[in-house]
């Protein structure tokens, strides 16, 4: 029987080690979720590292061991492979150039060649349990080079990949020196699918320019296969968060929320601590509409939430400490004994806390400077069960090709941040349900199923062309 493997940089657990003993945490992100009927159907596997350090063999063995027995399989990785390949090149070099933060990337052949040697262990793992005939499915810019690798040793398997972040426009990815053994890469996919069609767009413009082969409406032909390149918008989960927004523990929490914050108007932002994410822009924007609108003073708060991230990397700690800076500055310059401008938290929540957050906030606040398409803005959508709530978002955020029913801003623009705010807090509840049932509509069919369905459906679609081509 033919099977499909999932391959992503992170398992959906986490391994915990407490006092000798290992612990899982089950991940309940979009991903896991939507690839949940995928990977745990008859032998179907999911293979990824398992976000720790496990030095003893005996707990790699015990590790490996307990996974199987829910369809996954890890990839252990060794200290100087989690610094050099995750921490580096991934997030050092690719990260910033594929987010347009050419100022933060950096360029070490050291990082590169270890990126390399990971790549060929996800390789060797995934050989143990492939076969000639599987579907694999890749996932994201840590394993740019691994469909090609495995393209040589499974020359007949359907190989999809996915990226979940932007890709750069031609002018920018070339400055990378491995520009084209990344394509090369990646070409080893049958399917590469992107969130947008200008990213899309920007991969297809790449190849041309860099490889040589030109596409003809997304089929690249490389001599050997037809590539197939496409747009997939990824969903989320509409239902789960609709329940969870009407459901007695997220009612429970906002009821606890509203007594702390009374009757003042709510912006909420909510996103991990991210350059890319624009959160010091977006908290000056909301220092000038204070400014400009003090009519404002003491009936509205930014409700601000900051999940700590990638905090071994030196670009995320100086940025911590800007945004820490300007929070209290703000708060220290337009607060007073009854009111706190901002109310700032640097820590995750649980899924009933966040779905309180959505349905308490009048202003959905998402304003990233580059995203490939951030799930923040439809979990929002999906939680107002209400249809009250206005949605300010980036044009750099794949999702505003999506919903064009937000307000739509360009997140260098303070100004027009500042009368997005404005607008968000003064529209009419009419005008407000009539944008939020549009964009309930587009978030509720275009789901995270939807997606999955679409991409394995295009994946064999692709194969059978191939054939009726050789
Ligand atoms: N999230 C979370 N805990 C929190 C805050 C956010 O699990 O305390 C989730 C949020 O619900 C969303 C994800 O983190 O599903 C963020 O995804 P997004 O695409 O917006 O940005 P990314 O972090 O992937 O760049």
């Amino acid at each position: 029987m033919p099977r499909t493997i999932i391959v992503s940089n992170r398992l959906p657990v986490t391994v915990l080690k407490k006092n000798q003993t290992i612990e899982y945490k089950t991940s309940e992100g979009g991903l896991a979720t939507g690839l949940g009927s995928v990977y745990k159907q008859g032998a179907n596997r999911w293979i990824g590292w398992p976000g720790i350090y496990l030095e003893e063999e005996s707990d790699q063995l015990q590790v490996a061991a307990d996974l199987q027995a829910d369809h996954m399989h890890p990839v252990f990785l060794t200290k100087t492979e989690i610094k050099e390949f995750y921490e580096g090149f991934s997030n050092e070099t690719l990260w910033p150039t594929f987010h347009y933060f050419l100022q933060y990337t950096v360029y070490d052949q050291k990082m590169w060649e270890t990126y390399r040697r990971v790549n060929q262990k996800f390789c060797n793992e995934v050989m143990k349990i492939a076969k000639p005939g599987d579907t694999i499915w890749i996932h994201d810019y840590q394993l740019l080079l691994l469909p090609q690798m495995l393209r040589e040793n499974l020359p007949d398997s359907s190989i999809g990949f996915f990226q979940h972040i932007p890709f750069p426009s031609y002018e920018v990815f070339r400055l990378l020196p491995w520009r084209e053994e990344l394509l090369n890469g990646m070409l080893g996919a049958d399917l590469l699918g992107f969130h947008t069609y200008d990213d899309a767009r920007h991969f297809l413009s790449s190849v041309s320019r860099i490889v040589g082969f030109n596409n003809q409406q997304g089929l690249i032909d490389t001599g050997k296969r037809t590539v197939m390149v496409d747009a997939f918008p990824m969903g989320i989960d509409f239902d789960k968060y609709a329940e969870v927004a009407e459901s007695e523990e997220t009612l429970k929490r906002e009821q606890t929320f509203r007594k702390a914050i009374h009757d003042q108007k709510i912006i909420l932002s909510i996103d991990r601590l991210d350059y890319s994410k624009g959160i010091p822009q977006r908290l000056e924007a909301y220092e000038s509409f204070l400014q400009k609108y003090p009519e404002f003073n003491e009936k509205v708060t930014l409700l601000m939430i900051v999940v700590p991230s990638r905090d071994q990397v030196g670009k995320y700690k100086e940025l911590k400490e800007e945004v820490d800076e300007l929070v209290g500055r703000i708060n220290g310059t337009y607060g007073n004994m009854n009111w706190r401008p901002i109310n700032y938290f640097y820590r995750s929540f649980p899924l009933e806390s966040l779905s309180a957050f959505y349905r308490m906030a009048d202003v959905g606040l998402v304003t990233p400077m580059r995203d490939g398409m951030n799930l923040v803005a439809k979990e929002y959508i999906a939680s107002k069960t209400n249809q009250l709530g206005v949605l300010i978002l980036s044009e750099m955020a794949g999702a505003s090709r999506e919903l064009s029913d937000a307000i739509l801003i360009n997140p260098n623009d303070q100004n027009q941040l500042v009368n997005a705010l404005y607008e968000a807090l003064t529209m009419p509840d009419e005008q407000q349900q009539f944008h939020m049932e549009q964009m309930q509509e587009l978030v509720k069919r275009y789901n995270i199923n939807h997606w999955v369905n679409l991409f394995m459906d295009r994946l064999s679609y692709i194969k059978i062309k191939q054939m009726a081509m050789a």
